[in-house]
């Protein structure tokens, strides 16, 4: 049987000090790790305050059906997902509010949160649950073409080919799951690898081959996007015998991976020379007492909804044990 909790001071407890507000946890994200941490947070009684950041929700928003999280036997779409996490937080109190962590000052605690430039967050313990952001490939064409042909969001901008030929570079499961859903919008896809196999799970390489207007083009690099009146019309590749491969399409989405938003905190926490920040094993401990990390922003390996709900977990208990050792 669960105990009640008393929520009704919960906007009180949050102290003003030196004309910037202080907290008792604050998290920055709002994937799955950090409303995660919200909800474990919020029933523990630390009166969290989440900072959304520049994409409520997080990554998952912009994927379409999820169906490995446990618990949705028929699948959900990635936002309908956030929008639960979302709601269930806030029911247990989380304060949750739009803005982005602009600066950090992880210096000694309480921790200096810069929000939106502006103002400023003094945290007795910290949550950094700010995920991961897609990777280009850092061509100048991919710049130039840049939400006119060029995006990597096949949730976001598929909808906008409709009827059209596209090409998706990349051989992850990202990769296969954009050319999957441009499939079902556009006449043909092409899936561009730069090796001779697939990344992606089994599951996903099977769906990907038995879709009949999913070319995979295997061993090519891509090399220029091509267009004219600014918008795209093809994509130069170099296949294995160094060939130029022109393929004409209205569309480039680019799935090759992710980067950790972990630049704000560079100075103060350890990471791996990617920017994935480093937590002691079996933790969610930075090396920065009352600092925590969980979700995409430290893990490297998983980088799943279900994995980062699991640390965002670990992150909230992590800091409840924290806070309980201090004197606020
Ligand atoms: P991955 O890192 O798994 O794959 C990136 C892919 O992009 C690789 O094939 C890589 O090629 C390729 N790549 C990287 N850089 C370039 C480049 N400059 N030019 C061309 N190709 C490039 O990233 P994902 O985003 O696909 O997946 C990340 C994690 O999220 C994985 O663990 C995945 O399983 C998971 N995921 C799960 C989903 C699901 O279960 N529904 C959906 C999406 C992701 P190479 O192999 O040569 O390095």
């Amino acid at each position: 049987m669960f105990k009640k909790m008393d929520l009704s001071d919960n906007k009180t407890q949050k102290k003003s000090e030196g004309g910037a507000e202080k907290v008792k946890c604050l998290i920055i994200g709002s994937g799955p790790a950090g409303y995660t941490a919200a909800i474990y947070a919020a029933r523990a009684n630390l009166n969290p305050v989440l900072y959304e950041g520049l994409q409520p929700g997080g990554q998952l928003t912009t994927t379409t059906e999820v169906e490995n999280f446990p618990g949705y036997p028929d699948g959900i779409t990635g936002p309908e997902m956030m929008e639960d996490f979302a709601k269930q937080a806030k029911r247990f109190g989380t304060d949750v509010r739009f803005g982005l962590a602009s600066a950090a000052d992880l210096s000694a605690a309480p921790f200096k949160i810069t929000i939106d430039n502006s103002k400023i967050i003094k945290a007795e313990s910290l949550i950094i649950a700010t995920g991961a952001t897609a990777k280009y490939i850092g061509l100048e064409s991919e710049k130039k073409y840049m939400g006119s042909g060029v995006s990597a969001c096949a949730t976001c901008d598929g909808f906008f080919y409709k009827n059209l030929d596209v090409a998706v570079v990349g051989g992850g499961d990202t990769a296969a799951e954009e050319s999957l859903y441009l499939s079902g919008i556009c006449r043909k896809v092409y899936l561009i690898i730069r090796k001779d196999h697939m990344r992606a799970s089994k599951v996903m390489q099977e769906r990907v081959m038995n879709r009949k207007n999913i070319t995979v083009l295997y061993e090519h690099v891509t090399r220029e996007i091509l267009g004219t009146n600014g918008v795209v019309t093809g994509v130069l590749l170099i296949n294995s015998k160094g060939e130029e491969v022109r393929v004409d399409v209205s569309g480039f989405f680019v799935a090759i991976g992710h980067l950790p938003n972990s630049a704000i905190f560079k100075d103060y926490l350890d990471t791996d020379e990617t920017g994935y920040i480093k937590t002691l094993p079996g933790s969610s401990k930075t090396n920065i007492e009352g600092v925590f990390a969980c979700g995409d922003v430290m893990d490297p390996h998983y980088r799943q909804a279900v994995t980062a709900a699991g640390t965002g977990c670990m992150a909230a208990m992590d800091a409840e044990r924290y806070l309980g050792t201090r004197e606020i």
